[in-house]
């Protein structure tokens, strides 16, 4: 099969002829039909996270059918269509897995990092981890829903109810994240890299009561802030952005170094926090919800081979909404 192989950090992935995998017990077999884009994609390749295993296939937005399972798996049958999300496995014993925060697992492996991803034409998945999708959309369309939707739903989650909500960084999670808070009856404040007009557009299409540059202040008052962008400088400011008791959640795996700030920005009960990976349950929820939300993605796929071109554009902020690769 092929797969877009990462030989060594700061490289580019090269298109390698691998064995298909076999299924081991409890896994499935999946042949891929897409896989998203994610940043954490760059930020693996990038070396700027510790413990990745090389080499490695990336990818963790995976959907597929599956072409073979293996002993032991209960409830999937060849054919079905699942998801593989960032998550791939957890100890289960652990105090934060007992506790209901696998996510935050001492042992858990992620796919794409520890585990072979979805870059490629088949992958393997424990199929505790793997999800049920809708029938409707495209593999390409559904493929963001499992990393910028499933943590962008976290993320939205952990930023309280508050209804002014502020989104520092309009790709793939905030496109997202925007239709699920729209059907919530909350207003969208969008800010993207200064000067993207196209973006700032494409807030106001999902439904933004405001878009605007990340150097200019808010309106008004927001009650959170959702940071998917990984520039560190943006806590300060959407903590100015941010009224009493509001909330800024970052959202990213790897963010650069936040600058430091006057306390009196964080006073007033105001709270930094992160969120990191998802769990299962986090799943469930947000494919129910973004079926009744509608939510609808706006995909730009790319050829397998060609993902090293998809990573650039992403990269240089040439994507609106979500890059895919496609096996097809
Ligand atoms: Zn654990
Ligand atoms: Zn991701």
């Amino acid at each position: 099969m092929r797969a877009m192989l990462l030989r060594s950090p700061r490289t580019p992935l090269v298109l390698t002829a691998l064995p298909e995998p076999r299924p081991g017990r409890g896994e499935l077999l999946v042949k891929v039909g897409a896989c998203g884009v994610c940043r954490t994609d760059l930020h693996v390749i990038d070396g700027e996270l510790a413990h990745s295993r090389l080499p490695v296939v990336p990818g963790h937005e995976i959907v597929g059918v599956v072409a073979e399972i293996g002993a032991g798996v209960d409830g999937f049958g060849i054919g079905d269509r699942v998801g593989i999300p960032w998550l791939g496995y957890t100890c289960g014993s652990c105090a934060y897995c007992v506790s209901g925060r696998e996510n935050l697992c001492d042992a858990a492996r992620f796919t794409g990092f520890t585990i072979d991803g979805g870059y490629a034409d088949y992958t393997v998945a424990d199929s505790r981890y793997c999800f049920r999708l809708p029938s409707g959309p495209s593999d390409a369309e559904l493929a963001p829903w499992l990393c910028a939707g499933l943590i962008g739903y976290r993320a939205l989650r952990m930023a309280g109810d508050g209804k002014r909500l502020g989104i520092y960084g309009f790709g793939a999670a905030a496109h997202i994240v925007a239709q699920i808070a729209r059907y919530q009856g909350r207003e969208i404040f969008a800010f993207t890299r200064p000067g993207d007009s196209a973006g700032q557009q494409f807030a106001r299409a999902l439904g933004a009561t405001w878009a605007g540059g990340s150097d200019e202040p808010a309106p008004t008052e927001l009650d959170a802030a959702l940071l998917f962008a990984p520039v560190g400088a943006l806590v300060p400011k959407a903590l100015r952005d941010v009224g009493k008791g509001g909330t800024v959640v970052c959202a990213g795996i790897h963010m650069s170094d936040i600058p430091r700030f006057p306390y009196e920005i964080l006073w007033g009960e105001r709270q930094v926090r992160s969120v990191a990976n998802l769990t299962r349950q986090d799943g469930i929820e947000f494919i129910d919800l973004a079926q009744q939300a509608s939510v609808r993605t706006s995909v730009v796929p790319f050829p397998l081979a060609a993902a090293n071109d998809a990573l650039s554009a992403l990269r240089d902020g040439r994507i609106t909404g979500a890059a895919v690769l496609t096996t097809a």
